[in-house]
């Protein structure tokens, strides 16, 4: 029987970094494990051995860590759960190796599945020829129909290199399932075949691997990428011959490039490490991913709490959502705005140690809590955020006068001048926002120019750039000195070149 109780995994092959698009399917299993309070678990899918990597395996690890995504306590922070100790929630796939063996022999001897001499090469052949003609292969069924005393008279079986076979059962006109996503989903047995369970090398196949796994973990629910729901109605039939109760299904649409296109590398970063390496925080990617097909009315914010309390599969849509670059920005700026200036200093930790030893060689405290707060208003992600932070401690490289062609005039050079007297006079301990605008205000009013023109040659004598948090603000926390520094450097260049 399956257990009431909803039990979920993700199953990840440690063969890439983990994908954006992986990592929304492992959400929406946590997602669904703690809105039903369920159990959430992991199994490494590690049985491709020439694909699997330890260094995949630690990545991927690491990006379920940093989302939050582990489940319950399993893994000790920072180290990875020994493959041959399978805990209470991971669960490595390569230990039940003997496992799947033992169960595939089982199969066989019932006669369930059978051992198949055919030659791959022939086998390729025939399936080539069927492309070029335009036909869907499916095996001719030649080893199906052997008798087993002319398969086992000579004891051939373990001595000649075979497959093994699972066998469609005679009778099975279709197969069909309800998808919580895409309701019923039915094939019919003349587009099924007797597909392999175990190669000639003696390794099962995933599509069997899975549903013993699935049994042996009593999973309730396979939640997953559509991109397997042509494998779903093998797997059935698994189960059937295995006697084993169904779990529900639930297959997730896919994520596309704005082209319609499977999201791919040439569209936009694709695995979560990569976003993490941007700065974007794991928070503002979860709620990203969680909406990208799951919506509950017109809500784009979440806290976990909500998503928790208003997930279903009622309002996951079925048709592939577009990844939108422009919408996870602006995501990750409301939760950056959302920050406590500890919260952006771990996540400052996340982009790497140099950068959180590098803003804290350049700026005490008080300023960083200044600056995160100004430059957070505007950000979008982290990474830029600090670079322009660290930039802002240094004299600009270039002071590039193009960029305030619009706001030049005969009068710039001697506008910059005299905001450079009167800051001068000013006592440094007296320096405000207001004190500064006040200033800029009168210079601009007594050389008859409008503020902005005088406020983006500053922008500029400061940070090098044209947009940035506000300029008097800038000068407030650069103080007297560094401030008058660059705004002689720009003097210098504004001279030279006029
Ligand atoms: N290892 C498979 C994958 O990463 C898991 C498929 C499944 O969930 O059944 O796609």
């Amino acid at each position: 029987m399956v257990e009431n109780k909803v039990r979920v995994r993700f199953a990840p092959s440690p063969t890439g970094h983990l994908h954006v698009g992986n990592s929304r399917v492992a959400i929406f299993n946590w997602l669904y494990a703690r809105h039903n309070n369920g159990t959430y678990l992991l199994r490494i899918e590690d049985t491709d051995v020439q694909r699997s990597t330890k260094e995949y395996l630690d990545s991927q690890l690491d990006s379920l860590k940093w989302l939050g995504l582990l489940p319950g306590g399993s893994v000790p922070d920072g180290s990875v759960p020994d493959g041959s100790v399978p805990n209470e929630f991971v669960l490595y796939q390569m230990s039940r190796v003997d496992e799947h063996k033992k169960i595939i022999k089982e199969l066989v001897k019932k006669d369930l599945a059978y051992p198949c001499f055919c030659d791959p090469e022939e086998l390729n052949r025939k399936r080539d020829e069927c492309i070029k003609a335009g036909k869907t292969y499916k095996y001719d069924g030649t080893c199906r129909n052997l008798k087993y005393t002319d398969r086992d008279s000579t004891n051939r079986d373990s001595t000649r290199p075979h497959a093994i076979r699972f066998k469609i059962p005679a009778d099975c006109s279709f197969v069909e399932f309800k998808d919580m996503v895409r309701g019923k989903v039915k094939v019919d047995s003349e587009h099924l075949d007797d597909f392999i369970i175990m190669r000639r090398d003696g390794t099962p196949t995933y599509n069997f691997v899975v549903v013993v796994d699935d049994i042996y973990m009593k999973i309730t629910h396979v939640i997953r990428g559509e991109d397997h729901i042509s494998n779903t109605h093998k797997q059935i039939l698994i189960y059937n011959a295995l006697g084993a109760d169904l779990p529900k299904f639930a297959h997730l649409p896919m994520i596309l490039g704005p082209a319609g296109n499977r999201l791919s590398k040439r569209d936009s970063a694709v695995s979560v490490r990569e976003y993490k390496e941007q700065g974007f925080l794991a928070d503002a990617l979860i709620n990203y991913l969680v909406r990208l097909g799951w919506s509950h009315g017109d809500q784009e914010v979440f806290t976990k709490d909500e998503m928790i309390k208003f997930f279903d599969f009622d309002h996951v849509g079925k048709k592939g959502a577009i990844f939108d670059i422009k919408k996870l920005e602006w995501l990750n700026g409301v939760y950056l705005r959302q920050k406590s200036f500890d919260e952006l200093l771990v996540a400052v930790k996340d982009l790497g140690n140099d950068y959180y030893h590098k803003i804290q060689e350049l700026w005490n405290a008080d300023q960083l809590t200044f600056l995160f707060d100004l430059y957070k208003q505007r950000a979008t992600r982290l990474l830029d955020m600090i670079h322009n932070i660290i930039s802002l401690a240094h004299d600009p490289k270039v002071l590039d006068l193009d960029l305030i062609e619009k706001w030049k005039s005969p009068k710039t050079t001697e506008l910059i001048k005299v905001f450079l007297d009167d800051l001068k006079k000013v006592d440094e301990k007296k320096i405000s926002h207001d004190s500064l605008l006040g200033l800029a205000k009168d210079v601009a009013g007594k050389v008859e120019v409008k503020l902005v023109v005088l406020a983006q040659p500053l922008r500029l004598a400061l940070t090098g750039k044209i947009s940035s948090p506000g300029v008097f603000d800038l000068i407030k926390i650069l103080g007297k000195e560094k401030t008058i520094n660059r705004i002689k450097l720009l003097i210098d260049k504004l001279d030279n070149k006029s």
